[in-house]
């Protein structure tokens, strides 16, 4: 039996997220075409008779702005250590390979590294082959494999040499855990996402969501969540005229929520103002950000 933890790492739109989707077959973690939708470690789990990997798919590379950016880069160092290994996933579309490489070479890495060049599907043969040979000549990488995390192609493949890589050993999750862990998270995720598709500019950005209760009741599942954001005037725009915004909110993440769940959701929203929450640690703790 193999059984260890892989970190997933790379720059904004890398295609983090759909790999991790790609691998493990399902809508763990939410894929959005705007950077930071991800700001948690997920933990997506892939057990069969022979093995459990565990992955992480960590925030993307940031200029650290505020304490939160701080604190994110700090969680995908932290990630990196933790695991057994650490997939580098490089996108073939991204022309700044230097900066890639340096991104790469600057974590230091000890465990082994597997270069991931993803969007294979959207790049011509030469920039594949170009890239294979200039990460296969650097220090770091064990291995290097291209992969269409969208088209699914060399997944497999992937799979294959993170298993190689893999330590010896028993599942660190039942398959209770694997259910219930990430759920609530999922969740909060969802409706995050859907204050990316709501609200324009700055309002995601100022927006936490925490799950508060998640209760299975007999014919569905009730669910009781709080959108924080940083100021008065947020939670007007939130809640929108007599209260449209927050309903539209609240129905379209019900929607999404119950064909992730495959189950009737009850969805009770509301809105609370923290002011500087980015900026407080007490607050950062509190919403998991350590
Ligand atoms: P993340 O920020 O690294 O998690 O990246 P996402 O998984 O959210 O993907 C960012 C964007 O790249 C999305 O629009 C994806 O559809 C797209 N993308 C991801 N993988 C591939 C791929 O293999 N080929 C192509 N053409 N696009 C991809
Ligand atoms: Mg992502």
């Amino acid at each position: 039996m193999k059984a260890g933890f892989v970190n997933i790492f790379g720059k904004p739109n890398a295609g983090k997220s759909t790999l991790l989707n790609a691998i493990i077959g399902e809508k763990l973690a939410i894929v959005s075409p705007k950077v930071q939708t991800t700001r948690h470690r997920i933990k997506g789990f892939l057990t069969t008779n022979d093995y459990q990997v565990i992955f992480s798919d960590t925030p993307g590379i940031i200029e650290p702005r505020y304490k939160l950016h701080e604190k994110m880069m700090l969680a995908v160092k932290n990630a990196l250590e933790d695991a057994d290994v650490a997939l580098l996933i490089h996108d073939l579309k991204d022309k700044d390979l230097r900066g890639v490489d340096e991104l790469f070479e600057s974590l230091r890495l000890k465990v082994p590294v597997i270069v991931v060049c993803n969007k294979s599907d959207a790049v011509d043969r030469d920039t594949i082959e170009n890239t294979t040979r200039f990460f296969s000549e650097r220090q770091y990488g064990k291995e290097v494999i291209c992969v269409s995390a969208k088209k699914g192609t060399n997944t497999d493949k992937l799979l294959s040499l993170i298993l190689k890589y893999l330590p010896q050993g028993e599942p660190f999750y039942s398959a209770d855990d694997m259910t219930d862990l990430p759920t609530r998270f999922f969740v909060s995720e969802i409706i995050r996402e859907k204050i990316y598709e709501l609200f324009e500019d700055e309002i995601p950005y100022h927006t936490a969501v925490i799950v508060q209760e998640f209760k299975e009741k007999s014919t569905l599942i009730k669910i009781r969540a709080e959108v924080i954001v940083n100021r008065e005037t947020q939670k007007g725009i939130i809640l929108g005229e007599k209260g449209s915004m927050i309903k539209k909110l609240g129905t379209i993440s019900r929607e999404e929520i119950e064909k992730f769940l495959q189950s009737k959701v009850f969805l009770e929203l509301f809105v609370k103002v923290k002011p500087k929450w980015r900026d407080n640690e007490f607050h950062l703790k509190e919403y998991g950000y350590n």
